[in-house]
């Protein structure tokens, strides 16, 4: 079997051109959505991440604006920004880029943002609501963008096995409570670095959701003959002299599912547009 590509880059843009029209309403009767990115520190990887979420803004009509604070800034200061931005009424999203310096308390930082703009998904109440069946909230993005994935391939994930491999707050959990939501259905299985017999795990699942930043951790005839595999790892590595991005999948693994997501130009173009996603919601619920 050879599988057949989840365009991730294809399946963004589709999204981006729904939103285009939103927001060109949104624009003409009263303002476009306006998220706010704020920036710690010199991390050239962050700074990457951040430029191509305002680049998509920039394709939507969705206004932008870059907090760019210095390494050295302390925690009050971040802090007395969050709340003028949640305090604004042209603000409609607030995104903090992770990683933040190691004197930063990352968590805290995000139960700081008003949860109706916290466009990243990642405060409790947003998360908690999962937990409850609601899924029209803010949703986080990278577990989103997944599942968006999944549902365009057309096939049915009810009763089927899935397994998550990684159960970060961002990632892998979120992602396992909306493979469990009713309607969608499948039966989940987290799996983390204390899990034992992954290969076995692997072998048995017909959705695998790789997780990790462990390149090519997932052997390839892990995967069982017909899954559909979903690769969120991004991990930077040296192949032949040249530095290349590869996933947590090892290479090959077409070989035997049925559809799979290549790194790069899967879940990453997807994540962003489930950002974009949230903020023009962000906006619609603003402004009605
Ligand atoms: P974290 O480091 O927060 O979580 C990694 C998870 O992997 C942990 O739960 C850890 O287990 C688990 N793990 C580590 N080693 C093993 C192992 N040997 N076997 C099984 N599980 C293991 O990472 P994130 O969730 O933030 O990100 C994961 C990957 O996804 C990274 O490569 C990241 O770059 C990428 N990513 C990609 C995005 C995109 O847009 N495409 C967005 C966000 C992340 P334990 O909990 O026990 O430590």
């Amino acid at each position: 079997m050879v599988a057949s590509i989840i365009d991730g880059k294809r399946l963004g843009a589709e999204i981006e051109e729904e939103l285009k029209s939103s927001v060109s309403l949104m624009a003409s009767s009263s303002r476009a959505p306006h998220l706010v990115v704020v920036i710690v520190g010199e991390d050239p990887a962050s700074h990457v991440y951040v430029r191509n979420k305002e680049r998509a803004c920039k394709r939507i009509g969705i206004r932008s604006t870059r907090y760019d604070l210095p390494e050295d800034s302390d925690h009050g200061d971040l802090i007395s920004l969050i709340r003028k931005l949640n305090d604004d009424r042209e603000v409609d999203g607030i995104l903090v880029q992770s990683p933040l310096p190691s004197n930063f308390d990352e968590i805290g930082i995000t139960e700081m943002i008003r949860p109706d703009k916290d466009v990243d998904g990642f405060h409790p109440i947003n998360l908690g609501r999962i937990v409850t069946g609601r899924t029209d909230g803010m949703l986080p993005c990278t577990p989103s963008g997944i599942m968006r994935m999944l549902e365009s391939t057309g096939e049915s994930l009810r009763g089927k096995k899935a397994l998550v491999i990684g159960r970060s707050r961002i990632v892998g959990m979120p992602a396992a409570l909306l493979l469990t939501q009713r309607g969608i259905d499948a039966t989940v299985t987290i799996a983390h670095s204390r899990s034992e017999d992954l290969e076995s795990l692997c072998r048995d699942s017909d959705i695998l959701i790789a997780a990790v930043g462990k390149p090519g951790m997932v052997r390839k005839e892990w995967v069982k003959e017909g899954a559909m595999v979903i690769d969120v790892g991004i991990n930077r590595v040296e192949i032949e002299g040249r530095s290349r991005l590869v996933g947590d999948v090892e290479e090959g693994a077409s070989e035997y599912a049925k559809w799979i997501t290549p790194v790069p130009g899967g879940v990453g173009p997807m994540t962003i547009s489930m950002l974009m996603t949230n903020t023009v919601r962000a906006a619609e619920s603003r402004l009605h």
